[in-house]
């Protein structure tokens, strides 16, 4: 049989870019998967489809499992002699009991590896504009916790020593004890004007935070309803955050935007929005399959002057399907044409030329303002549900034109990562729909959010009509048919 093995993996503070290319890697490779609350959810995604999946989730006060039985399920998966993956937020042996999991395993003879992470108070700093140390400010810093072992009779933080440090500290896990220890903090001389800060949620587009002095830091966080995940500053480091202060400035900080493209196609739509600051939720709605139809491939070549692409999809499903048949090289002379340049690219991916792209992308600019004599011949891959338009306008100008379907759109019937129930919980501020068959996808799911809060967005006309028919409305339609214009607009968006 298989030898077990563990791996306790550190997954950063949330944010998915602070997520090690070992951590990566091992969460690709798992057979087993077991994650908590805080741990990052586009990393439990990149799993493989047939990995085991086993939430142990701790909210405080609402544990799922006790420590001591997450302990015994770790050996037991292993000692299935599967590959057992133990995420943990931050760094596994900062405050995580990752410890304790690892001396269960060297006990029970499992073998095991540690893979450190990015701890929150680096990170919830950095992203909040504090820099832990600095030549001027402090040459040492602290971690500690503001909740200790309950079981422990003594406390085993010396507040006396820690405030005569001046040490910058973080205290993880201090918020339900704030008063307490801002009182510890006092008794033992630390001056009342001293910086402070909490940042809550850090690294993450919900990040918030608190700037304030010890003194008024529990009416402040009161204030703003700042409550746990989230790590105490301490320290005139904390002043510097005015000019440091880089990651809540982003346009679409604090904002949750749900897209609905396929889980393939969202991925750059994605990378934009998170660049400008936005949480992003992916709700695929539809999926993509390939439609290799009745057709008899060996009939279709060589008889074509040209083929033209309208999306990204169709190429990469018309080129799948043709080398399944023929050599690349088959394609002789027939001539290349793009919608636009998202389409393009994949056909230049394969090291062919495109030799014709309207100045406008969409199909419409294709058609009108194709010129080239015919007659001719041109080959038209597309999907199942293509309208008739473009073919017209193109047999109106003196050329043939053969539509070929090579995909088809189908329901997305996975939800693995529970962004349904997510989104029906925590809402969002936008829904991104870039299809009509999206839009008809989406209103299946029968989902009920509040409209109220979270608006739409179309990347065009189309799917706006499609938004209207389904009784929603939009609030906001792309000038362009791109994502980088449709981005532009939300940051730029006023209501
Ligand atoms: N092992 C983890 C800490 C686990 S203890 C690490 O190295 O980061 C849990 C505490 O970590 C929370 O109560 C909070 O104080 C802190 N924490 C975790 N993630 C956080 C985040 N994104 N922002 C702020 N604090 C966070």
């Amino acid at each position: 049989m298989k030898k077990g093995f563990c791996y306790l993996v550190g997954t950063g503070p949330g944010d998915p870019g602070l997520v090690t290319l070992r951590a990566l890697e091992l969460v690709e490779n798992a057979d087993v998967l077991i994650y908590d609350y805080l741990a990052s959810g586009s990393l439990i995604e990149r799993a493989k489809t047939e990995a085991e999946m086993i939430y142990v989730g701790k909210k405080a006060g609402n544990h799922t499992l006790t420590q001591d039985k997450i302990n015994s399920l770790i050996v037991a998966k292993a000692r299935e002699g599967k590959s057992v993956v133990r995420l943990k937020g931050g760094d596994p042996y900062l405050f995580g009991r990752g410890a304790e999991e690892a001396e269960e395993l060297a006990r029970a003879g499992i073998p095991f590896e540690v893979v450190p992470g990015i701890t929150a108070a680096m990170a919830a700093s950095t992203y909040a504009g504090i820099p832990l140390t600095h030549r001027e400010h402090a040459s040492c810093v602290t971690f500690l916790t503001g909740h200790e072992d309950p079981a422990k009779i003594e406390s085993g933080i010396g507040w006396a020593a820690l405030v005569a440090s001046q040490a910058t500290l973080a205290i993880y896990m201090g918020m339900d004890r704030l008063e307490g220890i801002v009182a510890r903090l006092m008794e033992h001389g630390m001056p009342g004007e001293t910086a402070a800060s909490v940042v809550q949620w850090g690294t993450l587009s919900r990040q918030a935070s608190v700037y304030a002095t010890l003194e008024t830091l529990v009416k402040a966080c009161a204030e703003q309803e700042i409550k746990a995940p989230a790590i105490i500053f301490l320290g005139s480091v904390v002043n510097l955050h005015g000019r440091l202060d880089w990651f809540q400035q982003k346009p679409l900080h604090g904002q949750t935007i749900v897209i609905t493209r396929t889980r393939k196609q969202a991925s750059r739509l994605k990378k934009l929005l998170i660049e400008e600051g936005a949480a992003v939720l992916e709700l695929p709605t539809i999926r993509i399959v390939p439609e290799p139809g009745s057709r008899d491939w060996n009939s279709v070549f060589p008889k074509y002057d040209w083929i033209i692409f309208t999306s990204p999809n169709a190429v990469e499903h018309f080129f799948a399907l043709f080398c399944a048949a023929y050599d690349l090289r088959e394609l002789g002379s027939c001539r290349l044409a793009a919608v636009g340049p998202a389409t393009a690219e994949m056909i230049r991916k394969l090291h062919l030329r495109v030799e014709f792209q309207p100045t406008e992308y969409s199909a419409d600019s294709l058609g009108k303002e194709w010129n080239f004599l015919g007659p001719g011949k041109i080959l038209y891959p597309c999907s199942d549900l293509v309208e008739d338009k473009l073919q017209t306008v193109l047999e109106g100008k003196q050329w043939k034109v053969e539509r070929l379907p090579v995909y088809k759109t189908i329901p997305e019937t996975e939800d693995r990562l529970g962004t349904r129930r997510n989104l029906q919980e925590s809402g969002a501020d936008w829904i991104i729909f870039s299809s009509a068959s999206a839009v008809v996808n989406f209103t299946r799911l029968k989902l009920s959010l509040d409209w109220g809060r979270c608006r739409i967005a179309t990347l065009g006309p189309l799917t706006s009509e499609a938004v209207r028919s389904a009784g929603l409305k939009v609030m906001l339609e792309s000038p362009e048919s791109r994502m980088e214009v449709l981005v532009e607009a939300l940051v730029q968006f006023k209501e």
